[in-house]
């Protein structure tokens, strides 16, 4: 499964069409990089 996110909504989806506004979501994996600083947030990121 990959994660994916609406720039627009803020929202996290596994679909790559946001089922909110309809736009395209991004690739989220780009994500686990920076928050590598971050590791307490691993979770919230999932959610
Ligand atoms: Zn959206």
């Amino acid at each position: 499964m990959k994660l994916r996110k609406c720039p627009n909504c803020k929202k996290y989806t596994l679909k790559e069409i946001c089922p909110k506004c309809t736009g395209k979501t991004l690739d989220a994996h780009y994500k686990f990089i920076k928050i590598k600083d971050a590791p307490k947030s691993d979770n919230r990121f999932f959610k």
